[in-house]
């Protein structure tokens, strides 16, 4: 990351990643343009088979493997959440959601609305603000936003001071135990922080802005997320009048732009649909185990993280003891007709830290 600054834009995102991914070799080991369609688990093989489609060839590949890890998100990246809007087809100009943003929208001179108050619109109504006429963040309610300085100083200064090895963990450290310091803050203080994320949203915009109406959401910090701004850009698009936000139902779209239940009406060349993405387990594969579709609910556990319980061969599973080392463990005493699966976060053969978790099949 550049000195001093906190935040990145998408194009050098890209050119870290790609950069580190060089020069670690974990580009050579990724096969590109590939589309997991469908996994099998085997249970006289102990082995998954996983088919690949090729996007460029259109071919389908197979692999087979002791272990599926499926590092694939939790949203569907082909298709944003569209909600439907009544009227959709009688608006005159163009509606676009972020995730198909079409190359050829042409925004300069237009007037533009933004359909909600999450991490996109946050983020897309001052860069919008920047050309067009006029940019509308429409919200059903209110959302807590924090700005956050664009140059992390502290940073900075650590770096000057410290060799990089040291800096750099530093920096690291700072940012979690501030992060979390925020977040318990939030959850034991509800009160107290609503009013300090308030009073940061009021001091940066004009004095009769309405923070009551369209900053002072119905939850507490961090029931939903909390959204941030670099050098609370936003704040400074609302006060120079190029952008606006407007707290309100839609009843229906129009010709010429949105109408709210209120009865009043927003006119837009464009509409952005910033209303989020559907989510997705295991990036749609079509999991079957010995044959059978396996899609049932309760094998998705979610709470801190993740996971699925999947069978593998209890005869190979293994015990971390207390000591750390894994041992091998005999399959569990089961009764007869109900089947104790184990799963297992790492492979059979792996490491003497990695945590291995035994649970009912039933789960
Ligand atoms: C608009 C937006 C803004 C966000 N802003 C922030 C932020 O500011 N800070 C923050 O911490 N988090 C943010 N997040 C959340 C963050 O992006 C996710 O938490 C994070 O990306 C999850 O990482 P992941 O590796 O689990 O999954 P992902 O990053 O989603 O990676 C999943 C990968 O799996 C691939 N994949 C999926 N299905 C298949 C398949 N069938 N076959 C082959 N490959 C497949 C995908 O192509 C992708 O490469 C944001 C998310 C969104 C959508």
């Amino acid at each position: 990351m550049a000195r001093g600054q906190g935040h990145r834009d998408g194009p050098s995102i890209l050119r870290y990643i790609r950069a580190a991914a060089h020069q670690h070799g974990v580009d050579r080991r990724v096969r590109y343009h590939r589309r997991v369609v469908r996994a099998a688990w085997s249970s006289s093989d102990a082995r998954w088979t996983v088919e690949v489609e090729n996007a460029e060839s259109g071919e389908l590949e197979r692999l087979t493997c002791r272990f599926l890890y499926g590092n694939t998100g939790y949203y569907r990246y082909d298709e944003g959440y569209s909600p439907r809007f009544e009227g959709a087809s009688d608006f005159g100009g163009r509606i676009v959601h972020p995730q198909h943003w079409p190359a050829d929208l042409e925004w300069e001179d237009r007037s533009v609305v933004v359909i909600g108050s999450g991490a996109t619109a946050v983020t897309l109504v001052p860069a919008l603000a920047a050309r067009a006429s006029h940019v509308t963040m429409l919200q059903r309610s209110p959302s807590y936003v924090m700005s956050l300085p664009e140059h992390d100083g502290i940073a900075d200064l650590l770096r000057h001071l410290l060799p990089e090895r040291l800096a750099y963990p530093l920096v690291r450290w700072k940012n979690v135990v501030l992060t979390t310091f925020v977040y318990q803050l939030c959850r034991r203080a509800p009160r107290l922080m609503a009013r300090l994320l308030k009073k940061g949203v009021a001091s940066q915009l004009p004095a009769d802005f309405d923070v009551e109406t369209h900053f002072s959401p119905r939850y507490s910090p961090w029931d939903q997320r909390l959204c941030f701004v670099p050098d609370g850009d936003l704040f400074k698009a609302l006060s120079s009048g190029r952008a606006s936000v407007v707290t309100g139902q839609i009843e229906r779209l129009t010709g010429d732009g949105v109408l709210l239940d209120s009865g009043a009406t927003l006119d837009a060349d464009i509409i952005v649909s910033a209303t989020g993405l559907n989510m997705q387990m295991l990036g749609g594969m079509a999991i079957t185990v010995d044959g059978r579709p396996s899609t049932s609910p309760s094998r998705w556990p979610t709470r801190a993280s993740c996971c699925a319980v999947f069978p593998i061969s209890p005869s190979r599973s293994v015990t971390p003891t207390r000591r750390g080392r894994s041992r091998r463990t005999s399959p569990p005493a089961t009764s007869a007709g109900s089947s104790t699966t184990w799963t297992s976060a790492v492979p059979a053969r792996a490491g003497p830290s990695h945590p291995i978790r035994r649970s009912r099949g039933s789960r």
